[in-house]
């Protein structure tokens, strides 16, 4: 199993404060890598840092300020030696851009749609940037993407979202082939797109905030996911210590679902 080991890599991870961030934090360090935990919330980010141990460090950026991403590279690279992997974790939905009873379509403000936009899509293209830049001048690196379920299979209501992943993995696409064929054949680019993990971004949608019982919607989610749960954090980490390791090493533009065959399924 040498193959997924992750040992002497070094992972850095925006959002890795976050639900699904901190659990694929928790896997990569188990599997032997030191971690930099990338945050906008950098004092749940160090926290975390402190939990797992001498090796790991949290700090602070806004993903959406690439001087704030450069600054964040350049501690890694004092503080770590360098970066092998880069996990653009952070993203989330709105509940603005997404439609409602009381809330249509024609009435989503544009700030919304452009924060949701800005967050998941060029929350993922500026440190793809930066990192990218630095992996072009070793000839060596790797990046992994969050997208989403709703990126090809659009969910009712949620329309900034869906688009903006789509963005991602179209993104993913692109950077993968650009990467390979203008720098070097050994940096890799893929994604992972979750189907549906009841986290804070979605709870608002899929349980009742009064009862927590499910909502029709999360009851139909259920229906139409063949394993019939919800994914829970840990369920990230299997498949993204495969793409961080040398076991995926043939593959690149790749985007995985993991989604318990929500996405096999056609309803009949
Ligand atoms: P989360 O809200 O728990 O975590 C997101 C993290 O990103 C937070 O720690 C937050 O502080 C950080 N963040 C927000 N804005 C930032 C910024 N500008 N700069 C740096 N950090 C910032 O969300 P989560 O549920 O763990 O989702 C993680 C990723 O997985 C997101 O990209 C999300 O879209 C994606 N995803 C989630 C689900 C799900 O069901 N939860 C499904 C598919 C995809």
């Amino acid at each position: 199993m040498n193959m997924f080991d992750l040992n002497g890599k070094r992972i850095a991870i925006t959002g890795g404060a976050g639900v699904l961030g901190a659990s694929l934090v928790q896997g990569f360090a188990e599997a032997g890598a030191r971690i930099a935990i990338l945050d906008l919330a950098v004092d749940r980010a160090q926290d975390l840092a402190r939990q797992l141990g001498s090796g790991h460090i949290g700090v602070e950026v806004n993903v959406l300020d690439k001087a704030s991403i450069l600054t964040a590279l350049e501690t890694c690279i004092s503080e770590l030696g360098g970066v092998d992997i880069l996990v653009n974790g952070a993203g989330g939905n709105s509940p603005g851009a997404t439609t409602s009873p009381d809330l249509s379509f024609f009435d989503i403000p544009q700030e919304s749609l452009e924060f949701v936009t800005k967050l998941n899509l060029s929350g993922t293209i500026l440190p793809s940037q930066v990192f990218g830049k630095y992996f072009a001048e070793s000839n060596t690196g790797n990046i992994i993407n969050i997208s989403s379920m709703s990126a090809t299979r659009p969910m009712t209501r949620v329309l900034g979202y869906s688009a903006a992943k789509a963005g991602v993995s179209n993104f993913t696409h692109w950077l993968a082939v650009h990467l390979a064929q203008e720098y070097s054949p050994d940096l890799r680019v893929n994604a992972l797109a979750p189907g549906f993990f009841l986290t804070e971004q979605n709870r608002f949608l899929l349980t009742d905030k009064d009862t927590g019982e499910l909502t029709e919607r999360g009851n139909k989610i259920i229906d139409h996911t063949p394993q019939a749960r919800f994914g829970s954090p840990e369920d990230l980490i299997g498949s993204a210590i495969w793409l961080a390791s040398d076991a995926s090493r043939f593959v690149t533009g790749a985007v995985i679902p993991v989604d318990g065959g929500f996405s096999a399924y056609s309803g009949v």
